[in-house]
């Protein structure tokens, strides 16, 4: 499947974030169409996820793949020219990491990497 612009399009909701399905994790953008100016700057920035459809009828974006969001990404966010993009607070991500135990599994991949490198 392709988009708008001919980008392949691919669903990334079976995909694992920290050993956590993604589809459990509510970490997506929402549109505020009372604010969105329709410019594209957040479906055509979006290259890599492909969260964005264009809805071309009514010419503004839509969230089609809300679970294809990168967790903790927010660049549609800070872009939008017009503020009609929010998230969830970040304390909903913090949680998260408390909760899967992210601290510990993110310094163990550094601690492994560190021996590995000196066993080179
Ligand atoms: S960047 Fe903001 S204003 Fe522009 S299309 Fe996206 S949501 Fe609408
Ligand atoms: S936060 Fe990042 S990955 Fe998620 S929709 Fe916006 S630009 Fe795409």
């Amino acid at each position: 499947m392709k988009d708008l612009l001919g980008r392949e399009v691919k669903d990334l909701s079976g995909e694992l974030w920290w050993g956590i399905e993604r589809s459990k994790i509510n970490w997506y953008p929402t549109i505020d169409y009372k604010k969105c100016i329709g410019c594209g700057i957040c479906f055509i920035t979006c290259a890599g996820k492909k969260v964005f459809d264009w809805d071309v009828e009514k010419n503004r974006p839509i969230v089609a793949r809300p679970k294809n969001c990168m967790v903790g990404c927010t660049t549609c966010f800070v872009l939008c020219p017009n503020n009609a993009i929010s998230f969830p607070s970040y304390d909903y991500l913090k949680d998260l990491i408390v909760k899967h135990d992210i601290v510990r599994k993110a310094k163990e991949t550094i601690k492994k990497a560190i021996e590995k490198q000196k066993n080179q």
